[in-house]
């Protein structure tokens, strides 16, 4: 949606009764939660049906659903949508099953700065964004002849890590390899892994500042993936893949976890950078993002992914982290998100967080 349009959007909404809402998954019920702390009106769109469970969580339910057929007709009803002056926080599911092009359009303002899919979903352009923001990522292995390490092959879109597969020889890739997918094959860094959660406001001063506005870390957490996180239960990977199972990633729970403190400098460089890139490259990336970090034994991180808006690894927080709770108490992503619409509705500063 162009800046214009999202202003004529704006002029029309009544800013001292907005309504909070997205899909009803992921990081939903904190996203809620957070927002009713704020004393915002929230609005859950539930695909199919409504899910029960929100009954059995009712700080996490929203006061209202608005139930569709599937993730596409949302594009049908912007219209009711608007008239209850709705702001739609995108997280990782709705954006991945309303699909990115149907989320470029989508009518209705939303947080963040959209533009930024079009660097993230590109592996090549995310590489672009985050070497030139001077991060180091895990070195990519164009011919799979030149394999002489241990390497994760990834296809491109996959939800959740799946069909991802770790490869230490070129005959162990093709024995693997789906050729008729897109894939990207990547160095395996050894170290353990950290998924940093940040928030950047364009619009406020009082974290660490960057050339324009300021930057959070709100808290961490490690990704729980089924089976390479409980595999060795059975026995060693090569063991196993001996017998034809092959370990798999994919997403089915976060784990909350801290990083000693001497590392926290190089957190915020590393965050920092990222948003500093983005303002050049494409009016910078706005509200939550998440970095995806091995560290390795020398203490370097090494940058596989990134995230441009709330994660589900922000889930076990929902009542603050050791780092949000240094800045305030019981504090969420999805609370600093209400909190910054609600900063942004009270000066008059809407525009510069939505798109
Ligand atoms: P991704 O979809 O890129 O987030 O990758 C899924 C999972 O694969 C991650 O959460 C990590 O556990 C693992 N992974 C991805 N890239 C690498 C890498 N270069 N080295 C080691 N592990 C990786």
């Amino acid at each position: 949606m162009t800046k214009i349009k999202l202003n004529d959007m704006l002029t029309f909404y009544d800013k001292e009764n907005l309504t909070i809402a997205t899909v009803c998954s992921h990081s939903s019920l904190q996203i809620f939660n957070g927002a009713k702390k704020e004393g915002f009106k929230t609005l859950g769109i539930a695909i199919g049906e409504k899910k029960r469970y929100y009954d059995a969580f009712p700080l996490g339910k929203p006061d209202e659903f608005f139930i569709v057929e599937n993730y596409k007709d949302i594009l049908k009803y912007t219209k009711e949508l608007k008239e209850k002056n709705t702001i739609i926080i995108p997280h990782g599911s709705f954006v991945e099953y309303l699909g990115a092009n149907n989320f470029l359009k989508l009518d209705i303002p939303t947080f963040g700065n959209r533009e930024v899919l079009l660097w993230e979903s590109d592996r090549g352009k995310e590489r672009e964004w985050l070497e030139g923001a001077g991060l180091t990522m895990p070195e990519e292995i164009k011919n799979p002849k030149d394999i002489d390490i241990p390497v994760i092959v990834k296809y491109h879109g996959a939800k959740g890590g799946k069909g991802f597969f770790i490869a230490k020889t070129y005959e162990e890739f093709l024995k693997r390899i789906k050729k008729d997918k897109p894939y990207t094959i990547q160095e395996f860094v050894m170290g353990t892994r950290y998924y940093l959660h940040y928030f950047y406001s364009p619009i406020q001063e009082n974290a660490y500042k960057l050339s324009k506005g300021s930057l959070q870390l709100l808290s961490m957490d490690r990704r729980d993936e089924t089976t390479i996180d409980e595999v060795q239960r059975l026995g060693s990977i090569a063991e196993l893949e001996e017998i034809g199972i092959h370990p798999t990633f994919v997403v089915t729970g976060n784990i909350p976890i801290v990083m000693r403190e001497s590392l926290l400098s190089k957190v915020f460089e590393m965050g920092a950078s990222v948003v500093e890139k983005s303002l050049d490259l494409f009016g910078g990336i706005i509200g939550s993002f998440c970095l995806e970090t091995v560290v390795t034994e020398d203490l370097e991180f090494k940058v596989f992914e990134i995230s441009a808006r709330i994660v589900a690894g922000t889930n076990p927080y929902i009542f603050g982290s050791p780092y949000s709770e240094l800045i305030q108490p019981d504090m969420s992503t999805g609370r600093r998100i209400a909190q910054e619409i609600k900063y942004a509705a009270k000066k008059g500063l809407l525009n510069k967080i939505l798109s």
